[in-house]
């Protein structure tokens, strides 16, 4: 597959995650499909709405972060441990971090987002983010540390009161067991503002209940070595009220940033650097370069004025999974000269952790919270893990595990 010679009518994925890895695997179901090779730096794949479970102990990692070679094994799918630092589309070319310069006939990018800290003073070199195995491994060593010397007033800072800080708040408060105090942060003024009024209702019940102390109208003004400075609006007041809090750890878990591998000639973008591409997940302006996951910043000219997302949905594992087979047919159809789907997101729900063996879901004309949500939660995440022998082997271990 070097230079020029490589055949034009394989399919290149760059990023294995939900976008890109979903993708290969519903290439690899169809007969006949091209040549598929996926370019994904990392050995593990991450099921990231299950890191909460994974950083508290309830799963494995072997569970949640299967290893590539194992899941694209026997599937006529190639993986590179590599990084793609520059496509050249004309040439129809891309170059990677170890020097490989590969050609592609169709290409995939799902390089994902990545955690932005809006150039708050020292956010990057104080926080910590949780999206990585080695994030789940410092946290769970935070805690420990605070749990071996228990001192009075120890706080952990969550920044962001998105899903991802709620929910990572409600398992560190169980996990702490009260030798930490947990503040979550919102610049908003309200937890949680996209998400199910019952969902919002459960989280505010599970914060107040773990004393989780949610600062709202908040926002951070810098980090330091053990401290945080905030500026409020706790009135919703003009007056802003300062206050630097002494910290533990500060875990940053509000806004996205993308950063794609350089493409030449540079496609369209949209104002936070996610890639324009039309309803058939095509960038605008190319024929053989293609968007999947939160990076696709697909334009919906049917959106109703005022539509929280139109045809494309949300930046969630749940759109990256469903836009998975419209694209794979989409990448066949391409190469076949055949007229491309559109891909229309599905709303299917949302399901929250909030703390250990509790969780809060809505679905279509289901609501429910508590033990129960956590393990239909559990059941709904089993049927979404790559593969079907990962599946299989996820399942047996839980009910290996299972004490009626
Ligand atoms: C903690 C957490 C919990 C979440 N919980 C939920 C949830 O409950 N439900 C839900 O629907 N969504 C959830 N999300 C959001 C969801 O995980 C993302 O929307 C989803 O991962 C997007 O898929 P993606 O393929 O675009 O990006 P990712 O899954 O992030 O994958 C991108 C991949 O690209 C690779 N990559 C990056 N740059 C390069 C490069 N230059 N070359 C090659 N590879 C590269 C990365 O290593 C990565 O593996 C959660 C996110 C987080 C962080």
């Amino acid at each position: 597959m070097q230079g020029d010679t490589a055949p034009a009518q394989n399919v290149v994925i760059v990023g294995g995650g939900f976008g890109g890895l979903y993708t290969a695997l519903a290439l690899a179901e169809r007969r006949q499909h091209p040549p598929v090779l996926l370019i994904e730096p990392n050995d593990r794949f991450v099921f990231l709405p299950l890191l909460y479970e994974l950083l508290s102990g309830e799963l494995r990692s072997w569970e949640i972060a299967p290893r590539y070679d194992s899941l694209l094994a026997g599937r006529g799918l190639a993986w590179l441990q590599d990084r793609v630092d520059r496509i050249d589309a004309e040439k129809q070319q891309l170059h990677t971090r170890a020097g490989r310069t590969l050609a592609f006939g169709r290409l995939v990018i799902a390089t994902g987002a990545e955690s932005s800290t809006f150039a708050v003073p020292g956010a990057d070199r104080h926080s910590l983010g949780f999206r990585t195995l080695a994030d789940v491994e410092r946290i769970q060593s935070l805690i420990a540390d605070l749990k071996r010397h228990r001192l009075p007033l120890q706080r952990i800072a969550v920044v962001g009161a998105g899903p991802t800080g709620v929910e990572l708040a409600c398992k560190l408060a169980d996990m702490a067991d009260g030798s930490a105090v947990i503040e979550l942060i919102e610049q908003g003024p309200q937890l949680l503002p996209q998400a199910r009024a019952f969902n919002r209702e459960q989280a505010s019940l599970a914060l107040q209940r773990r004393d989780v102390r949610l600062r709202t109208r908040t926002q951070v003004a810098s980090v330091e070595a053990g401290a945080i400075t905030l500026h409020g609006h706790p009135d919703g007041d003009a007056a802003i009220h300062s206050e630097t809090l002494a910290v533990r750890a500060v875990l940053w878990t509000a806004g996205l940033g993308f950063r794609p591998p350089r493409i030449d000639p540079a496609p369209a973008c949209d104002g936070r650097g996610r890639l324009l591409c039309g309803a058939d997940l095509l960038l605008h302006g190319h024929r053989h370069l293609f968007a999947a996951g939160d990076l696709a910043a697909q334009v919906d000219p049917q959106a109703a004025p005022g539509e929280a997302f139109g045809a494309a949905g949300p930046s969630t594992a749940q759109v990256a999974f469903q836009q998975a087979p419209v694209l794979a047919s989409n990448l066949i159809r391409s190469l076949r000269g055949e007229p491309l789907e559109p891909f229309r997101w599905r709303d299917l729900g949302e399901m929250l952790s909030l703390g250990i063996g509790e969780a809060s879901l809505t679905t279509a004309g289901l609501t429910l919270a508590g033990p129960a949500a956590y393990q239909l939660r559990r059941l709904a995440y089993l049927s979404r893990l790559p593969g079907r022998s990962h599946q299989l082997r996820v399942a047996a271990g839980w009910l290996a595990d299972w004490k009626p």
